[in-house]
């Protein structure tokens, strides 16, 4: 009927376009669906109602002004490596940011990059320039969106800090679905929100990082420790005097029937040849029992856990759950809490299909405020990284709470890229004099409370 027709077409707003163009771009295949409500960790499943590839900031303003008002929860997702569902949404949308992955330009000491590159992209783009992001996490497979929302800690943070402490400017969505640029000294509270803010207020569309000479060759020092005290007292030697360009470590278990542990302080000189570095500068005044020294480039080293994803991936182990426990501890009670830890029957399976790493961190170097710490100059690092057979995991998840519970009792803090249930009185306490901040931020950026709720922050 002509009137009705009529009537329709006046009533058709902007905002109904959007609706429309969303819902006829959510990809609901059930193998989306499928392959949305899987993450590195492998055990939260959370299908969702769709999944969305923005191509453009305008699509993801779109996907939140559709999303925001419905109360739809929203989870960006760009490397798919959470632990514990963080990346996804449980009946909501996910926003698969694998379209905007573009990296560059390098312009002078700065490089653009979109939120869905991963970090081997932003490598590959600036080494030919001689640089590289003054920090890089282990793992260059990570997205930049993921490491950005969480922190990023690195062999390179006890002298800068977090990969997100090299941030510049943001281009972000809020949950509000505002589409701005945020630095230091533009939309101040928003951009000091979004680094190590865990997805919560905005969604990265666009980060300027930046950059430090790269090396072009590295030589790694592996220094064993028979005891975890003289371990530890050179690793606050070596973290306050910064002497490594990259300074990491980790508790290795002894072939021995005792279940005992050694130590190993994995560090390394960056140099660009022939002159290579001065061990015995280096290397004389600490206490190690032995050592091995490799010389490797730059390039090799930082993207050193390609070769383990490949084997993993081979044998299937990388699809296995990733029950991962990281913790931040002070240094006056690390010794205990390691010692505890690692003697705890619960965790005896990190000797045989495991990794601890344990290293330290210069806390003034580490800024973004909502990257929480223990007290102290220097802090440790604990992360505990286990790989569970299919179907074994609830108990090593049940095990990462109850460590968890007992090293905050000694003053130690969650770093949050965890396999670890964590309640919103949980994440108050963890935040502690920030929650204001965050909340204030919350309630401004992201009213209607859609993104990141795989956290858990909020009731
Ligand atoms: C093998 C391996 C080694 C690792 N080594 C280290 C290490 O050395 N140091 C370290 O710090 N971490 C390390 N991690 C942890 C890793 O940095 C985090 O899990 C990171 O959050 C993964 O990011 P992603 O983009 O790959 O994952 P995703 O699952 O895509 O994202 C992770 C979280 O960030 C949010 N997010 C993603 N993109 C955006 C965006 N554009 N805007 C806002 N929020 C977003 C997601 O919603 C989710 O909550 C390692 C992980 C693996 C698997």
């Amino acid at each position: 009927m002509p009137t009705a027709i009529s009537w329709e077409r006046a009533t058709v707003t902007s905002s109904d376009r959007v609706s429309a163009r969303c819902e006829e771009l959510l990809d609901t295949r059930p193998e989306t669906l499928r392959e949305a409500a899987r993450d590195f960790g492998g055990l939260v499943h959370a299908p969702p109602l769709g999944v969305l590839r923005p191509r453009s900031a305008a699509e993801i303003k779109d996907a939140l002004a559709y999303a925001g008002p419905r109360g739809i929860p929203v989870a960006a997702r760009s490397g798919g490596h959470s632990l514990y569902g963080q990346g996804q949404a449980d009946g909501g949308i996910v926003l698969d940011l694998g379209e905007l992955s573009a990296v560059g330009p390098v312009t002078g000491d700065r490089v653009e990059v979109r939120a869905g590159a991963l970090w081997r992209d932003v490598l590959a783009a600036t080494l030919p320039h001689g640089l590289a992001p003054p920090v890089l996490t282990d793992y260059l497979g990570a997205g930049v969106g993921g490491v950005l929302s969480a922190g990023g800690l690195g062999g390179a943070s006890h002298r800068h800090g977090l990969v997100a402490d090299s941030v510049l400017e943001l281009e972000v969505v809020t949950g509000a679905g505002e589409h701005l640029v945020c630095s230091p000294d533009r939309h101040g509270a928003l951009f000091h929100a979004v680094p190590a803010g865990l997805g919560q207020v905005a969604v990265i569309v666009r980060a300027t990082l930046r950059l430090a000479p790269a090396p072009a060759l590295v030589r790694r020092y592996c220094l064993y420790y028979p005891d975890l005290d003289g371990y530890l007292s050179d690793q606050h030697l070596l973290a306050t005097d910064r002497r490594f360009a990259y300074l990491e470590g980790q508790a290795r278990p002894l072939e021995d029937t005792a279940g005992g542990w050694h130590y190993m302080v994995e560090a390394v000189a960056a140099h660009q040849g022939p002159t290579p570095p001065d061990d015995t500068a280096l290397l004389a005044d600490l206490s190690f029992d032995s050592a091995e020294i490799t010389d490797l480039g730059y390039a090799e080293f930082a993207d050193r856990v390609a070769e383990d994803e490949e084997i993993l991936r081979a044998s299937g182990e990388w699809l296995h759950p990733h029950p991962w426990l990281n913790l931040l501890l002070p240094e006056d009670t690390a010794a205990s809490v390691v010692t505890d830890v690692l003697a705890d029957p619960a965790f005896t399976d990190l000797r045989e299909n495991g990794l601890v790493l344990l290293y330290p961190l210069l806390t003034r170097t580490l800024r973004a405020p909502l990257f929480r710490r223990p007290h102290g100059e220097v802090v440790l690092l604990l992360a505990l990284l286990r790989t569970a057979a299919p179907g074994a995991a609830d108990p090593m998840v049940a095990a990462n709470r109850t460590a968890f519970e007992y090293a905050r009792a000694k003053g130690a803090v969650a770093y949050p890229v965890n396999a670890l249930p964590m309640s919103p009185a949980d994440w108050r306490e963890h935040y502690g004099s920030q929650w204001g901040t965050l909340a204030e931020a919350k309630s401004v950026h992201d009213p209607h409370g859609v993104l990141g709720r795989g956290h858990g922050l909020w009731l």
